[in-house]
């Protein structure tokens, strides 16, 4: 299998570390509000990877972390923590937004026929880890200390930014990051101290190897400045003082615990390379002297006519929000797979209807095909090659519809497609035996049509047909009533 490695700027030739083993580290979501369907672009991305690996015959690991804390709303290591001010924001507990987004994340995951990873694992679960990690680091003299933290120096590694290949100015040139008492613009926060509380008071240091968990909200706070001030309520003691560790360390961190030091692959999206994980690299590497992870694979954006879906921007669409509209998660999942990973998917509802409508397509011909028997070698050589090649999942496609068009026998069409989706996750398999449902969506569509038709508004009819037809569903019109079937 060949992987286009952002680390060397090539598609490789995937050689693991273990003969037969494949371990996988996905950074995971920040929990502090709902996936956006780029977000969910990612674990789809990765599912991938993972599949057609298992499809190539090895044995996978994979491992995705749940960032409870620690990423604050600035890349440059100031600014609230997203958690805590979701949580003041909402009026709820740091830990209960952390346990409802990290919920449902994972069942937006399942929807998306997702394969689980073998270990999610919570940054706030492993504190005493990402502890240790800095104690090492502080040991080899990578550390200083400021007003508000305990940073990393970035000048004492010679290839510092090596994955982005941007040089450090290059990298923050244009981009609003505030120097502090850094000592170089990409040192970036391993342990923050929390905020004195109340403010006036100054900074309490810890006690070494009291995991002092704050799991009381300060309801009745002072303020500052007219502003309620809340005490942060995720912190822990360390032998540095009371705080709360940085985003970064969390992945070399738990990495390093479940799958080695180094180890096979590790994805993320694009915004990731120049700073998460060129710091993830730059801690790793400087404590253990070898490589964090071999391959390094990055997922491009989803975008919404120009622009990034980002949930800060407050332009994010969840599969919630597709749902309600009456589309199957799986025709997002299609959708993603009809653009290669590394290229930028401009998401558009007409484009999620066509995905539905082929979906719906593809399970109505796996429907009426015999009992799995037999194989349609040729095409199968070409899909696997086409996976082969860098997860190629839009040529994948159009080879599964090029063998259902072919003149292999029936049974051996249903028993390669069964194949096929091993890797493509369509969910083929539980769709063969099933009825056609018609989501409550469409049904109350076509029953406002009927209204409409029952009035003689033939226009409001007609453009109800049009949203029902666009969603992948038909309507027959008969003597008993109008009949939905679906495209
Ligand atoms: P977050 O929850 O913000 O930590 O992000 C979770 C994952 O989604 C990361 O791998 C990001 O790189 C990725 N990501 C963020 N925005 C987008 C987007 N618009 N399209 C695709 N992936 C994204
Ligand atoms: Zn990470």
């Amino acid at each position: 299998m060949k992987l286009y490695n952002t680390l060397t700027r090539k598609k490789q030739v995937f050689k693991p570390i273990k003969k037969g083993h494949a371990k996988i580290y996905t950074c995971g979501p920040t929990v502090y509000d709902y996936a956006h369907i780029g977000n969910l672009r990612s674990y789809i991305f990765a599912d991938i990877l993972h599949r057609a690996l298992e499809y190539d015959g090895y044995k996978v690991k994979h491992v995705i972390n749940i960032t409870d804390v620690g990423h604050l709303v600035s890349d440059s290591d100031e600014g609230e923590d997203k958690i805590e001010r979701a949580a003041k924001r909402q009026k709820k507990s740091a830990w209960d937004i952390a346990h409802f987004f990290e919920a449902q994340f994972k069942k937006d995951i399942k929807e998306l026929n997702i394969i689980f990873p073998d270990k999610f694992v919570r940054a706030t679960d492993h504190i005493k880890e990402q502890i240790a990690l800095i104690k090492k680091l502080e040991e080899k003299g990578y550390t200083y200390k400021t007003s508000d933290g305990i940073y990393f120096d970035t000048s004492r590694l010679k290839d510092y930014g090596k994955l982005s290949g941007q040089k450090a100015e290059e990298k923050l040139a244009g981009a609003r990051v505030k120097m502090g008492e850094k000592k170089h613009i990409t040192d970036f926060a391993l342990w923050k101290f929390s905020p004195p509380f109340p403010p006036s008071c100054n900074q309490g240091g810890g006690e070494e190897g009291d995991f002092f968990l704050n799991k009381t909200p300060h309801l009745t706070s002072p303020r500052v400045q007219g502003e309620e001030y809340q005490r942060r309520q995720m912190e822990w003691s360390s032998p540095w003082g009371k705080g709360f560790p940085g985003w970064h360390i969390e992945c070399s961190a738990m990495s390093k615990k479940y799958l080695g030091q180094p180890f096979d692959i590790h994805t993320g999206g694009i915004d990731h390379i120049s700073v998460h994980h060129t710091n993830e690299i730059a801690q790793s590497e400087a404590a253990y002297n070898k490589p964090l992870a071999n391959f390094w694979l990055h997922n491009e954006f989803v975008v919404f006519g120009k622009e990034k879906l980002s949930k800060s921007k407050g332009n994010s669409i969840t599969l919630n929000e597709l749902q309600e509209s009456g589309y199957h998660p799986l025709a997002y999942r299609y959708l993603c797979l009809q653009t290669h990973y590394k290229k930028q998917l401009n998401f558009s509802e007409e484009a999620l209807g066509a995905a539905q409508i082929a979906l719906n397509k593809l399970y109505g011909e796996a429907r009426v095909l015999s009992a799995p028997k037999g194989e349609c070698a040729k095409l199968e050589k070409e899909f696997k090659a086409a996976i082969e090649d860098d997860l190629n999942t839009p040529k994948a496609l159009g080879i599964v519809w090029d063998m259902l068009k072919s003149n292999c026998a029936p049974g051996a069409k249903l028993a390669t497609l069964l194949k096929f989706d091993k890797v493509l996750g369509l969910g083929v398999d539980k769709n063969l035996g099933k009825k056609v449902v018609i989501p409550e969506k469409i049904k109350k569509l076509n029953q406002e049509r009927q209204e409409a038709r029952k009035k003689k508004d033939w226009k409001i009819a007609d453009k109800l047909r049009g949203e029902i037809e666009k969603m992948g569903y038909e309507i027959e019109d008969t003597s008993t009533g109008a009949k939905l079937l679906k495209k």
